[in-house]
């Protein structure tokens, strides 16, 4: 299908359905052949492979991640759009819409109850830009069977999952994102290709799972929360940083000690850290506190 064809097509289904778009809901539909193309290739999909796609729309990548997979399980949160996608899709048996915000829906859940019978779930979706970091979290933290996420993203966070220490744009995301899958930047995409145009560029990203975490670590909830802390004042010394930012009963002198012992200048900023080392850091207090 050529460029015009799905942008016509888009415009044709929104006036059918007199459908206004919610720039609430980050409603941006794409409307890029090669685009689509590239996303659904980058997610490595087979006849055996199952997928969540979050935020359907109007269905233009849906239907293309229906041609190649197993079956397509698409989460969509407005009311309005699932009597369409259920209208477009009639004849595809392979495509389950369900209405829900993929904050919330019970994720275990939709692949216990539609995705059992696939070798792997992959998760590929043009991410609504309002929630992408809360739903990138979520997809993570969940440890959902995944094999892969494949998604279109605002650049700016794009940037933020494939930052290096000691950069600005690496985080307590790249952080999280790292520790869970390899990221790797597929594609920058213009803001020509949505109807409606977003203000702000976009990427696709994929994150490829790890059978088991980057770094291996004693106590998770400690490793993010020194994670959090020193991220939390990047302008501080990561001694000053941890101090303030563990809300611990330690002293400046024991955290001094913990970070020595880790084999770290407690004068270095915390955005200089690298995963090993915020493990390395996490041993030494894990075991300190017993
Ligand atoms: N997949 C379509 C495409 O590529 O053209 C539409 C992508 S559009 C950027 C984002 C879609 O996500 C919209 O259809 C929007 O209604 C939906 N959406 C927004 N917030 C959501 C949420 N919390 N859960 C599920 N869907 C959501």
């Amino acid at each position: 299908m050529k460029q015009k064809t799905i942008s016509v097509r888009t415009r044709e289904i929104l006036n059918q359905y007199g459908l206004v778009l919610k720039k609430s809901l980050g409603q941006n539909f794409l409307t890029d052949p090669y685009v689509l193309e590239k996303i659904v290739q980058a997610a490595d999909l087979t006849n055996h492979s199952g997928v969540i796609e979050i935020g359907p729309g109007i269905g233009a990548l849906t239907e293309k991640l229906a041609d190649v997979a197993k079956r397509v399980v698409a989460i969509e949160i407005d009311q309005r759009l699932v009597p369409v996608l259920n209208e477009l899709f009639k004849e595809r048996k392979n495509i389950d819409v369900i209405h829900g915000d993929a904050l919330k829906v019970d994720l275990h859940q939709v692949i216990t109850n539609h995705l059992a019978d696939v070798d792997t779930v992959h998760v590929v979706a043009n991410l609504p830009y309002y929630v992408t970091s809360p739903i990138l979290v979520r997809l993570l933290e969940e440890r959902l069977p995944l094999k892969n996420i494949v998604v279109m993203i605002q650049k700016e966070v794009a940037d933020r999952l494939t930052a290096t220490p000691g950069t600005k744009d690496y985080g307590s995301l790249t952080i999280l994102v790292q520790y869970f899958a390899v990221a790797k930047g597929i594609a920058r995409v213009p803001g020509h290709v949505f109807v409606p145009r977003p203000q702000v560029d976009s990427a696709v990203v994929k994150l490829e799972i790890r059978e088991t975490p980057a770094v291996e670590v004693a106590d998770e909830k400690l490793f993010f929360k020194l994670v959090r802390a020193a991220f939390g004042q990047r302008r501080k010394t990561l001694l000053n940083a941890l101090y303030a930012g563990l809300h611990s009963s330690a002293t400046k002198q024991e955290i001094e000690q913990w970070l020595t012992s880790a084999g770290i200048d407690p004068k270095r900023r915390g955005e200089t850290l690298n995963l090993q080392e915020f493990a390395a850091l996490t041993e030494v207090i894990h075991s300190a506190n017993g």
